[in-house]
């Protein structure tokens, strides 16, 4: 019987997946969090169609598990196989998740054991869920920046700001201070740099008797400070939509305040990470995948949504020594057929949260060793075979891997497993691994970090020396356990990301938010501080997710009053250190 089969065998538990899509992308970035199209895009469940027949659901469901239950319009797709249903991540997703990190800070966003019923009960909306969260306050102030035509510009290779790809060949046309095109971004990139002026956060707000005022940015930034300062264990987390120098200044406050820094990486490729530490790691670039790769493996990563433009990039891009897609074999390896997997040569889909046995199995058949059973991890033993052949024989092959390995089953030991894989076939050929960043500098939040405190993410201060304790000292768990009393974001929404439990958490402590558009965590928020898009307002450095640093480029000023991000904190450490009688 399969694990998540029903005791009685009427097969009503189902396996819950979460991941990106391109609609919830360009909902957010050219809508916002608050919008009825991230409504859409978002709080909706799509599942088999023999699946919601025999349930005898028609164009909602309810779903249930540990932790919480929604109702959400169904979606329904030939993608999912029987027994699993796929929800986009995001609060609704959240709300079903459960906070235990099993000591890896990563909650469990995939492979969620769930039940599914019929019901006529209306879809549970934003303000429902945030009202059960504890939201403060649910009024949001939305102001589009004034855009004014004027000098025609064009700026050349702009580096996208939105996913790990940092796509440096972008084209950007301004009439006055108004984005009119981008040539060269995806859809994606599109929607966020000719919306970058709607929507935003152009005013600093305080929360008095529960409602936000506005105030100026001096009073702000007091307020900010008193609560830093008043804390005893304060956490400064996000990052990674931010720049490297700016993740510099957020580590250097959280070790005045004897607190802890935590990027996003912690509910992303933070296995990843504690993996390469104990195994080391096979990287390669891009352009050694563009030129030399001939075997392209994509693992639990859905890149045709979450990073559009990376296949035609990298896959069906004329290299040097590899022609073309042409020459280039491509297999996904995922537990639901994705976009990205009908562009695959081989398909491999395997049962949730056994991708462990099928790298084991693999590891096994690469060095002849015998595999007995006729299926592993639901893929049949010729299929496993096959792949091992292909991966033998190729002269260049790269494995590009993503969240449905680093937060599934095994989780980091996952990763270990891939790593060592990968190593034992760089005996036989060529072989490279890479994580496929989401935040578009998340790989630099992970270098900074590492650079400064010894650790990827997770740093603690609390001793006034660095530690990570990863499970103890990283961001999901703190707040999951209610460790922390005082909570600084920095370009992140932790409220759409964490798991229901961490949020109720975050609802009992003083907030401060450091962003360009309204996120829901402002409606937790007791300062909001307004900050200017590095990459379109701001310049600064980011990591691509090869390790390559590039130079994100201003194409706009900033609207007026309103700091970057490392601004801000320059003159938010100035105040902690006055309060705390410290000299800069
Ligand atoms: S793939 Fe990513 S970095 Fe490239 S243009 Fe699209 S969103 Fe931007």
């Amino acid at each position: 019987m399969s694990a998540f089969q029903h005791p009685l065998g009427t097969n009503r538990f189902f396996v819950l997946n979460t991941g990106r899509t391109t609609m919830q992308a360009i909902s957010m970035e050219s809508e916002t969090k608050w919008s009825t199209r991230y409504f859409n895009s978002v709080a909706i469940l799509e599942m088999n169609p023999e699946d919601a027949k025999e349930l005898g659901v028609k164009d909602r469901a309810k779903v249930t598990s540990d932790y919480g239950s929604v109702v959400l319009p169904v979606k329904i797709s030939k993608r999912l196989p029987r027994g699993e249903i796929f929800i986009p991540m995001g609060p609704w997703a959240n709300f079903l998740i459960g906070p235990d990190t099993d000591g890896t800070g990563m909650p469990t966003l995939k492979g969620i054991k769930v039940r599914v019923e019929a019901t006529t009960e209306q879809p549970t909306t934003l303000e429902q869920l945030l009202k059960q969260l504890g939201a403060k306050g649910l009024e949001v102030y939305m102001e589009d920046l004034e855009v004014k035509p004027g000098e025609k510009k064009v700026v050349e290779n702009v580096v996208c700001s939105f996913c790990g790809d940092l796509c440096d060949h972008l084209k950007i046309e301004l009439d006055g201070n108004r984005i009119i095109r981008n040539v060269g971004g995806c859809a994606i990139s599109v929607s966020k740099f000719l919306n970058y002026h709607r929507h935003r956060v152009l005013k600093p707000y305080i929360r008095k008797n529960g409602r936000l005022i506005p105030v100026d940015l001096e009073e702000a930034l007091d307020k900010a400070a008193d609560i830093l300062v008043k804390a005893k264990y304060p956490l400064i987390f996000g990052l990674s939509s931010t720049c490297v120098e700016a993740n510099e200044y957020a580590i250097e406050l959280a070790e005045i305040l004897n607190g802890v820094v935590d990027n996003t990486s912690v509910f992303c490729h933070g296995p990843t990470a504690l993996a390469v530490q104990e195994v080391g790691a096979v990287r390669y670039t891009f352009a050694v995948a563009i030129h030399l790769a001939d075997l392209v493996i994509f693992w639990g990563c859905n890149p045709a949504e979450a990073h559009p433009n990376h296949i035609a990039r990298i896959v069906m891009r004329k290299g040097k020594y590899v022609k073309g897609r042409k020459e280039r074999k491509v297999v996904v390896i995922d537990v639901r057929k994705t976009p990205t997997a009908e562009l695959a040569d081989l398909y491999i889909q395997l049962e949730p949260g056994r991708d462990l046995e099928f790298i084991t199995a693999l590891r096994m058949a690469i060095r002849d060793l015998e595999i007995e059973a006729p299926k592993v991890a639901g893929v049949p033993r010729e299929k496993v075979l096959e792949l091992a052949e292909m991966m033998k024989s190729a002269r260049y092959g790269v494995i590009f891997f993503g969240l449905g390995v680093t937060m599934t089953g095994a989780k980091y030991r996952n990763i270990v497993g891939v790593i060592r894989l990968v190593q034992e076939l760089n005996e036989w050929t060529k072989f490279g691994l890479l994580p496929m960043r989401g935040h578009f500098n998340v790989a630099g939040a992970n270098e900074v970090s590492l650079w400064i405190t010894c650790y990827p993410f997770a740093t603690d201060y609390a001793r006034k020396f660095s530690r990570m304790a990863i499970g103890v000292t990283s961001a999901t768990d703190l707040l999951a356990s209610g460790d922390v009393d005082a909570l600084l974001v920095i370009a992140s929404d932790p409220v759409a990301h964490f798991p229901r439990k961490a949020v109720e958490n975050i609802s009992k402590i003083p907030v401060i938010v450091v962003d360009a558009k309204w996120s829901l965590t402002t409606a937790f928020a007791d300062v909001i501080i307004p900050a200017g898009f590095v990459g379109i307002e701001c310049s600064g450095s980011a990591y691509r997710m090869d390790g390559v640093p590039l130079r994100m480029k201003k194409v706009v000023d900033p609207p007026s009053g309103v700091l970057c991000d490392v601004d801000i904190l320059k003159k938010l450490i100035d105040k902690v250190k006055a309060r705390m009688g410290l000299g800069r």
